[in-house]
């Protein structure tokens, strides 16, 4: 079936089409690299598919590729505890945000540059007395930049002067160990899948939602600046992924692009739109259903595509009806002895 907008045709899959104005093919793939017996074939396509195409995280190894080279602060300068290259390092974090942050939103949002073509929620940002300031996108900008990029900020700091003093294992360059170099990468997006998974399902226990996590799930439906709209102590568990380059041997592009997938990566990845559209010929991946599917239906899909975590634990929602009335019927036996015993 298909559904028809102003200027294009975007093919729509059979499944629950009148729940969502677009969704990818149903039920949505988690990485089959974990799967056994293993699937080279279907591994080296995922692979393939996430690496090799002009979108995160690809796009992320780029831009920390830009800031390691022309805006990071000299290491020598970091080993100090100065107010200037704190403030760079401020700069850097707020300008990719504000930038990217601010385009998506433009973009997508004002100026509905490709309307409501592969929008998975059809309704409008809120305006509602639930948010800061009774205004979504206010709300979200607000804790997005005085809190969350704040937090990410102090963390990067305080990495980056450890770093400096030679507190922590670096790799002062690539040619030290190219092959741990590239790994790496691969290791940090496995990690940040398998950190933030458990991080999340911390912050769903209930006294926790309620006092912290449930600043973000106001956001049923997303739009890019969702992404970062965070309470300051989820602010600070989401970015503390950091945690791993204070062990494992670092180098400065590993670090950037780690928390610019976390920073930049969630704008993206609430951006609401399956991918972002330019012209009609070029795209370019953007939104996740799986984590659009937890906005939605909340105790479900708490980690990412990357690791099938959320199937080993049951709490996978692969976007059909089926999937719907499980998560229903999950999220019912962990509230029920709450509304017995309250
Ligand atoms: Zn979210
Ligand atoms: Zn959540």
């Amino acid at each position: 079936m298909a559904k028809t907008n102003t200027n294009r045709t975007v093919r729509v899959p059979p499944g629950p089409s009148q729940a969502w104005n677009f969704h990818p093919s149903l039920p949505i793939s988690v990485s089959p690299l974990f799967d056994l017996p293993p699937k080279p074939r279907a591994a080296i396509a995922w692979v393939i598919g996430t690496w090799f195409k002009m979108a995160p995280p690809v796009s992320h190894v780029l831009l920390a590729l830009i800031t390691v080279a022309f805006l990071l602060p000299a290491a020598p300068t970091m080993q100090k505890t100065d107010a200037g290259w704190m403030l760079q390092v401020a700069a850097i974090n707020f300008g990719w945000s504000v930038l990217l942050g601010g385009a998506l939103h433009l973009y997508l949002y004002v100026f509905a540059a490709q309307e409501t073509r592969l929008k998975f929620d059809i309704r409008p940002m809120e305006k509602s007395s639930r948010f800061t300031f009774g205004n979504q996108v206010w709300d979200n900008i607000f804790w997005s930049l005085g809190s969350s990029v704040v937090l990410w900020t102090l963390w990067t700091i305080l990495y980056f002067h450890a770093a400096a003093n030679g507190w922590v294992p670096t790799l002062t360059g690539i040619g030290q160990s190219p092959v741990w170099f590239v790994l790496f990468f691969f290791v940090i997006r496995f990690w940040q899948s398998f950190h933030f998974y458990w991080i999340h399902r911390l912050i769903h226990m209930p006294l926790l939602f309620r006092h912290v996590h449930s600043l973000h799930h106001r956001n049923v439906n997303v739009g890019p600046w969702s992404g970062l709209a965070m309470h300051p102590v989820e602010g600070f568990l989401y970015f503390s992924g950091i945690l791993i380059h204070f062990v494992l041997p670092s180098h400065p592009i590993h670090v950037i692009f780690h928390m610019f997938s976390l920073g930049l990566g969630a704008l993206y990845s609430h951006s609401g739109f399956e991918k972002i559209l330019f012209g009609n010929t070029a795209d370019m991946k953007a939104g996740s259903f799986h984590h659009q599917l937890h906005h939605r239906y909340f105790e479900c899909n708490y980690g990412s595509e990357e690791m099938p975590l959320d199937r080993w634990f049951g709490s996978f929602h692969d976007g059909t009806e089926a999937a719907t009335r499980r998560i229903r019927a999950r999220k019912k036996l962990i509230f029920a002895p709450r509304q017995k015993h309250p």
